[in-house]
């Protein structure tokens, strides 16, 4: 190890020395074997495959830019096959990642061969309690944590009950079980997940709230349990929009949970600043209350962020939509990364992980001229492929077609491409623009894709990720890097 290390810095410096290749990393891999990591944070872009972190990457700073993830000195490839599908769902995904078992599709962290089983559904078509056939919880990455006394944190801009935040602090037969994430985090209440340890999550940020609500009130919940009630009755401070979040205070060691919207929050584009906070506020805040359990004193903290709104913006083949979701994504860790360089420099005790669960179908269409990145005059890599003198290059129907596009998707050309109007620039940069799929699915529809994802790591035990691993393994090296 301490050689092909050696050996992988020497080539590094060589690399550096080469004109063509850009300043490797800014941030440091820290490789003293002998220092554990005390603190990881374990970044999760859902959906965040190769082609679109690409993309997002010459829509946010041009071709030659970078984003931060492109930073991380070390790096992997993933395989994310699930053990039923070679194209994985996320609950599968992030289990692979949380337990280090091969899940098939829809299982948040069970045992191995654990099938889904969808639960039955009540008259108002919400998920009712299903029991698993068999299986038992698998052990997660956050539990082993807590096992050491280490402080839990996620944060996510989906429901904090859909299948990537559960998957790391719950355990279900099917994702669709929400009611019972959500009694999952509850201490001492009927449901608890006890291997959170007395006090649970430290710091849980996101949407759902319907999840922890009452039919009566409004909510999803069949036994009337009113959970965040429950949940300030045992000392957690609860926050629902952006001012009680705001005044969440930062020396207080008692949990914080902030639920801002019934169920997803929106867009980074278009949500409300006042009602829910972005995705890097977040991401600061809950590194901000983790951060007592950081120093000498602590023990360290296990802090899980996921940027979960690009997948959805990739089912609906808007890609706008997905490039910002990953640029607001990029600006969360990038937050993360100044923070701990301030409350641990050189990251000596931190392991900052980033990757992706699966990926999606979105691709890039060649042989367009480069087009820089996207501002308000141009449309960058949204546009239409163009030839190197400007002008729209155009298909065998002489019609003009986007740089990116989709395998799958609800956007596909009924008949020849030239009896439709010519797409314009214009058409293509709308926000509710869907780029053009080659099957068509249902609207909403566009399917994951099966090929390997990016793995970025940096800090303590960073070195540990490299070549194409399994996204089980990833398990194991957290667990290594970290001591657990
Ligand atoms: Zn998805």
């Amino acid at each position: 190890m301490r050689l092909s290390t050696l050996a992988g810095a020497v080539l590094i410096a060589a690399l550096a020395g080469c004109a063509a290749v850009p300043p490797a990393s800014q941030v440091p891999a820290h490789t003293q074997a002998e220092e554990r990591a005390r603190n990881v944070i374990f970044f999760l872009g859902d959906g965040m495959g190769l082609n679109t972190l690409t993309a997002a990457r010459i829509f946010h700073a041009g071709e030659a830019g970078e984003l931060t993830i492109d930073r991380l000195p070390e790096s992997a490839f993933v395989k994310t096959f699930s053990n039923d599908a070679m194209v994985t769902d996320s609950a599968a995904g992030m289990a692979a990642y949380m337990t280090g078992v091969k899940h098939n599709n829809g299982v948040i962290s069970m045992s191995f061969g654990t099938r889904s089983v969808a639960p039955g559904k009540d008259a108002n078509g919400n998920a009712l309690v299903s029991k698993c056939e068999g299986g038992s919880p698998a052990t997660t990455l956050l539990e082993l944590a807590r096992k050491r006394g280490m402080a839990l944190g996620v944060v996510t801009n989906t429901s904090v009950t859909d299948a990537t935040p559960a998957s790391a602090y719950g355990h279900g037969c099917h994702r669709k079980l929400e009611t019972d994430f959500a009694a999952m985090l509850v201490p001492g209440g009927a449901g608890y997940n006890p291997a959170l340890g007395a006090r649970g999550l430290d710091v849980m940020f996101g949407g759902g709230a319907q999840f922890f609500t009452p039919f009566a009130s409004g909510g999803k919940r069949a036994d009337n349990r009113d959970l965040l009630a429950e949940m300030q009755a045992q000392g957690f401070r609860v926050a629902r929009d952006s001012a009680s979040f705001k005044a969440l205070a930062l020396d207080a060691r008692q949990p914080a949970i902030g639920l801002f919207a019934p169920n997803h929050m929106d867009y980074d584009a278009t949500r409300d600043p006042a009602k829910q906070p972005s995705l890097t506020e977040m991401t600061r805040k809950a590194i901000d209350l983790l951060a007592p359990h950081a120093g000498a004193q602590g023990k360290g903290f296990f802090l899980v962020v996921e940027g979960g709104l690009i997948d959805h913006a990739l089912h609906a083949t808007l890609a706008k939509r997905a490039l910002q979701e990953t640029v607001s994504y990029n600006d969360a860790m990038q937050a993360a990364l100044e923070k701990m360089e301030q409350l641990d420099p050189g990251l000596k005790n931190t392991l900052i992980v980033a990757t992706a669960d699966h990926d999606h179908t979105l691709l890039l269409n060649g042989y367009t001229v480069r087009t820089g990145k996207t501002t308000p005059t141009n449309p960058g890599v949204l546009g239409l492929v163009r030839n190197l003198d400007g002008s729209p290059k155009l298909d065998k129907e002489g019609r003009p077609f986007t740089i990116i596009g989709f395998g799958t998707g609800e956007n596909r050309t009924n008949g020849p491409r030239s009896s439709q109007p010519a797409l314009t620039d214009e058409i293509v940069t709308r926000d509710d623009y869907h780029q053009e799929a080659v099957v068509r699915t249902r609207t909403g529809a566009e399917t994951h894709g099966g090929t390997d994802v990016y793995l970025g790591a940096a800090g303590a035990g960073a070195e540990l990720f490299r070549g194409t691993i399994d996204n089980t393994r990833v398990f194991g090296l957290i667990k290594t890097a970290a001591g657990l």
